[in-house]
């Protein structure tokens, strides 16, 4: 049996997750049971998001920026973590329901869980920092919130929220740049104050993957991370939620074909 699957964003065609996929998916037919193909969609109107999910005939599909939270109003039944996020980056299809999840808060917490951080700092408030936060809090870590402007903090009131005007400077041992400044290749802050920022900090950690400016920068302080590891981790939770049930060797080799 062959099944259909995709990720749905824009911009999308720097996006990895169909090489993950596909060679999951090529490599663990026998085990799951079914030949699943993985493309790409570069959606340019959001609220189209369903009808092109049922029009490509799709069992799954990861969606990403900047429709994560078009998936979540979109989805049937949302499910687990995803409900306090308000965002949604996996569907699901069963019995003709389009279930939503968001494996992007546990996909984070996976690539930290070991390194017993007790103070997080989050650079950005946008649908990925909500994520972080909600699973941070969930597991018991401070997290602190930073952004350069205070629209959307509002959507993150249960949180420690600063902005430049009020931030006030604590023991943060882990710095996650959540802000889509990387994309442009800038740095969120002035490097004055992100020094300030590393003289406490164990670690910096950029979501977005290769090198950045921000890790550049930080790297002069403390040890780095991109985003892929969390990129891994995320797809391979999503892989397991379009199997239905866990496949322990999906991660291993999503990891072995993007090194
Ligand atoms: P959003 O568009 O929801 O939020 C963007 C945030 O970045 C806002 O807080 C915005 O601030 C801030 N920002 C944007 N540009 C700048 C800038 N030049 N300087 C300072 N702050 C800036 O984005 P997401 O939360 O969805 O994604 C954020 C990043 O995370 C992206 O780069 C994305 O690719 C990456 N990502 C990686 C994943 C992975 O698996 N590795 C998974 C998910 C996301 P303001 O409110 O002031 O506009």
């Amino acid at each position: 049996m062959n099944k259909q699957f995709c990720v749905i964003g824009h911009p999308i065609k720097h996006s990895l997750s169909p090489l993950m996929h596909n060679y999951a998916f090529c490599n663990l037919e026998k085990q799951i049971g079914f030949r699943g193909y993985y493309g790409r969609y570069d959606l340019l109107d959001g609220e189209k998001l369903i009808d092109v999910f049922w029009d490509l005939k799709l069992h799954g599909a990861n969606i990403t920026v900047p429709y994560k939270e078009i998936a979540f109003a979109q989805s049937d039944v949302v499910d687990g973590i995803a409900k306090k996020i308000g965002a949604v980056n996996t569907w699901v299809l069963k019995q003709q329901k389009i279930y939503g999840y968001n494996t992007d808060a546990l996909g984070f917490y996976h690539t930290i869980k070991d390194f017993g951080f007790k103070h997080v700092l989050l650079l950005g408030a946008g649908g990925s920092a909500r994520a972080l936060a909600t699973i941070l809090q969930q597991k018991h870590i401070k997290v602190s919130i930073l952004n350069r402007s205070a629209a959307r903090l509002k959507n993150l009131k249960e949180f420690e929220c600063f902005t430049l005007q009020n931030f006030v400077m604590q023991d943060f041992d882990l710095i996650v740049n959540a802000t889509s400044a990387s994309l442009h290749q800038e740095l969120p802050f002035e490097e004055i104050l992100l020094k300030e920022i590393f003289k406490t900090a164990r670690y910096a950690y950029d979501l977005m993957y290769g090198k950045t400016r921000f890790l550049d920068f930080a790297s002069k302080f403390v040890p780095i991370c991109d985003g892929r590891a969390m990129l891994i981790a995320q797809g391979a939770l999503a892989f397991e939620l379009f199997c239905g049930k866990e496949i322990a060797q999906a991660h291993s080799l999503m990891q072995s074909i993007l090194q």
